[in-house]
């Protein structure tokens, strides 16, 4: 089986192809971020307009690298929510248009369930599992029974780690996207401010990370009004701690309450070099088998939606030619 996978959720035009769920045949992405970087963040109608420019050439590049001809490809996934609806758009209308003319099936992807399945392409997946989605726009557990069981255990009540993270930076001056720029501070300071960890109510899975945000920003206020200087290297060093104790033991917790046989992390704060060792060196005390895939995987891109979209294709799943994109997508089970 031969999916190809297209994805433009949010700033990457991507598309890939994958066998059989789990082998990568070809993956391409076109990152956006020099268009976006000097505004410190995604601009939609910028994002959009890459996309339409992009998309044709990313398609064609993945079947050229995979030395394969539209005949040869199973189905066409595509992600159809949540996102940014002109960006969602482009991809939708680009796999409407090449299932069409190919006479091929399409399937619509959440783009989290796209994250998670990152992971079955480089280690099968065990069931139960918890999987552990902290990117740009979220920052969830979810508890999978199996293949199409998606239970949102705890989520971020306001914002994601990885918009915390960039904010934090972008009060420090630092360049978009912040998170590895705040990584590389904390890693190299010698002294961390304190800031307060957000724990909700006793027994939450929730998240939330707006308010150590605003300690940061009060740090950072009051201490320039007292005339003392900000060594941003210590206020990095302070936010990432928080983060990572914060994170690192709410995932613990639930993989042990729900007695799962494999934890993996996805998304782009997965790449964090504290939360990695913290996580690592968490789930390996007590012995529960954790895994992250490579950065590329963590990171948006298509071979993820091809993977997913597999599953979902050999379930019998399918979309329309009515599809659109779903900017609030909610994540549910696949029930076919
Ligand atoms: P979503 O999947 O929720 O729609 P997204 O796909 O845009 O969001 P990703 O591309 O997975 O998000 O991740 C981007 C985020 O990861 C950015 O916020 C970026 O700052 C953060 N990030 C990347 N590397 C690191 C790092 N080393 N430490 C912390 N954050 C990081
Ligand atoms: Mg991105
Ligand atoms: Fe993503």
């Amino acid at each position: 089986v031969y999916v190809l996978g297209i994805e433009t959720s949010c700033d990457e035009t991507a598309a890939s192809i994958v066998k059989n769920g789990t082998e990568i045949v070809s993956n391409v992405v076109a990152s956006q971020i020099e268009s976006h970087k000097r505004f410190g963040g995604v601009v939609p109608e910028i994002a959009s307009r890459h996309h339409v420019e992009q998309i044709t050439l990313v398609i064609e590049e993945a079947l050229a690298r995979a030395q394969m001809t539209p005949d040869e490809l199973s189905a066409v996934a595509v992600t159809e929510g949540p996102g940014l609806v002109g960006a969602l758009l482009v991809g939708v209308n680009a796999a409407k248009a090449f299932a069409f003319a190919h006479q091929l099936p399409l399937v619509g992807v959440h783009h989290i369930a796209g994250h998670i399945y990152a992971n079955r392409l480089e280690q099968e997946m065990e069931f139960p599992l918890l999987a552990l989605v902290i990117s740009g726009g979220h920052t969830e557990l979810i508890y999978m029974k199996e293949h199409g069981h998606f239970e949102v255990i705890g989520e971020t009540r306001d914002d994601a780690a990885g918009e915390a993270y960039d904010k934090v930076a972008r009060t420090l001056d630092l360049p978009y996207p912040g998170g590895p720029h705040i990584d590389r501070l904390a890693h190299a300071s010698d002294n961390a401010i304190q800031f307060p960890r957000v724990w909700l109510e006793e027994g939450s899975y929730d998240f939330s990370f707006s308010g150590l945000k605003s300690a940061v920003l009060n740090y950072m206020h009051n201490a320039k009004q007292r005339g003392e200087d900000i060594k941003p290297e210590h206020i990095a060093a302070g936010f990432q701690n928080s983060v990572v104790e914060v994170v690192t033991t709410k995932a613990l917790r639930a993989a042990e309450q729900y007695s799962v046989r494999q934890v993996i992390a996805a998304g782009g704060v997965a790449a964090n070099r504290g939360l990695r060792t913290s996580l690592e060196a968490a789930f390996k005390e007590k012995s529960i088998p954790f895994f992250i895939p490579s950065l590329p995987l963590c990171t948006d891109n298509a071979a993820m939606i091809a993977a997913a979209g597999t599953v979902m294709f050999e379930k019998g799943i399918r979309g329309t030619m009515k599809m659109n994109g779903r900017p609030g997508m909610e994540l549910s089970s696949w029930t076919k």
